[in-house]
């Protein structure tokens, strides 16, 4: 049992209703700087970004925007259409334009197409990002695939495509790395996927974390996105606020059959990105800041298994496979998820996520983001201490009874 004071638990209080009015989803630092400002947040640990990604982006905007004065101009006039960001991104993803949909967020094309394609049914691995299965429209069965505990919340590739068999829904979702756990998914496995379910009329592939994975000993980068082509089912999102730490701008691409592209162009969706989302996406394809970006993906990627290996070594918990930028943490010792995230906000100014609302997992769970070298080392720090403390407490509990 994690104890509080009085003064402790105001606060405790405080956070689960801010929590309850963010729904699903958790409350962004700035709304908690609004509502909780007696609490200090040092670190974020709760939203799953790259912060040298932040930083680079940070210095072409500084001196490509900022200095030049150039500012005026994305406020002042419209962004490019939706189909010339396309034209951008094709030459630089190699993939034909028609294909690309530029969305305000990977959010607004998850609910894009699940609106709009999905008819009958819906199959979604549980644990998951909560939007999928809160998109889907009135009438739409949805089936979940609950990934076993046994196997790590992993997907098992061969029983996945046997149940999909048999429940023959017209649209299947794949999130690789998945989110909240990072399981990932080789490939060669997904290609498998696609394969064998040719009939499924849309398979989501949501690359959202891709940047984070990688197959080969020096990081390469792996994605579907070229295979869009070749599966005309194949739907693959990306959202670009988690690898390149930019979620405050809203950006993120779909690459799907032509018709699809047509079909919701032809809806709406004309002016939907800002004009910092269309300088991001510009800069995107910029060669010199492609070199540059690799090179802070892969220092974050060597820090971020660093820092799940450290994990590893801590007592009490449990920490689960992961690729992408986050782990998933099962706690020991009978620990309450949210007592856990509030003692360690309250004590530390540690902002972590409680998966107490994720369907699908068994057990306390909490998500843990990885962050720069210094955040990850006071991140270790505080959980030995959170969690030594909690040790002591039962050890005081036994022997007074
Ligand atoms: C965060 C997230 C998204 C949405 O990202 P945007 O910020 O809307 O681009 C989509 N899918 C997954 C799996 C995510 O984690």
């Amino acid at each position: 049992m994690i104890k509080f004071t009085n003064d402790e638990l105001q606060i405790v209080k405080k956070l689960e209703i801010l929590k309850n009015e963010a729904g699903s989803h958790s409350p962004s630092i700035i709304t908690f700087r609004q509502k909780l400002p007696e609490v200090e947040i040092k670190v974020d640990a709760c939203f799953l970004s790259n912060p040298y990604a932040t930083d680079l982006f940070l210095e072409y905007f500084d001196e490509e925007i900022l200095k030049s004065g150039k500012i005026r101009d994305l406020l002042e006039c419209y962004p490019s259409q939706n189909g010339v960001i396309a034209e951008i991104l094709a030459e630089f993803l190699q993939i034909n334009a028609k294909n690309i949909f530029i969305g305000n967020g990977a959010i607004e094309i998850i609910q894009a197409v699940i609106h709009n394609f999905t008819r009958r049914k819906i199959m979604i691995n549980i644990p998951t990002f909560s939007s999928y299965y809160e998109y889907v429209k009135e009438g739409v069965e949805v089936v979940y695939n609950e990934l076993s505990k046994d196997n790590d919340y992993g997907l098992d590739v061969d029983s996945y495509i046997e149940l999909v068999k048999l429940h023959r829904p017209d649209t299947i979702v794949l999130i690789n790395p998945n989110n909240p756990n990072g399981a990932y998914t080789r490939i060669k496995d997904v290609q498998r996927i696609l394969d064998e379910l040719s009939f499924v009329d849309n398979v989501i592939i949501d690359e959202s974390f891709i940047h984070f994975a990688y197959e080969t000993e020096n990081y390469q980068l792996v994605s579907l996105a070229h295979l869009v082509e070749k599966y005309p089912n194949l739907i693959v999102l990306k959202s670009m606020s988690k690898d390149f730490g930019i979620a405050g701008i809203r950006a993120g691409y779909g690459i799907m059959k032509e018709s699809y592209v047509k079909s919701l162009l032809d809806s709406g969706y004309l002016w939907n990105s800002n004009g910092f989302a269309e300088y991001f996406f510009r800069l995107y394809t910029q060669k010199d800041f492609a070199v540059k970006y690799d090179k802070v993906r892969i220092k974050y990627i060597v820090e971020t298994l660093e820092f799940i290996h450290e994990l590893k070594q801590l007592p009490g918990i449990k920490v689960y496979p992961s690729m992408a930028n986050f782990v998933l943490i099962e706690l020991m010792d009978g620990i309450k998820s949210t007592d856990f995230v509030s003692k360690l906000l309250i004590t530390y100014g540690i902002y972590i996520r409680t998966c107490d609302d994720k369907i699908g997992l068994k057990g306390q769970f909490i998500r843990l983001a990885s962050r720069s070298k210094m955040e990850n080392d006071y991140i270790i720090q505080s959980l030995k201490a959170c969690i030594e403390m909690n040790v002591i407490l039962d050890l005081v509990n036994e022997t007074t009874g």
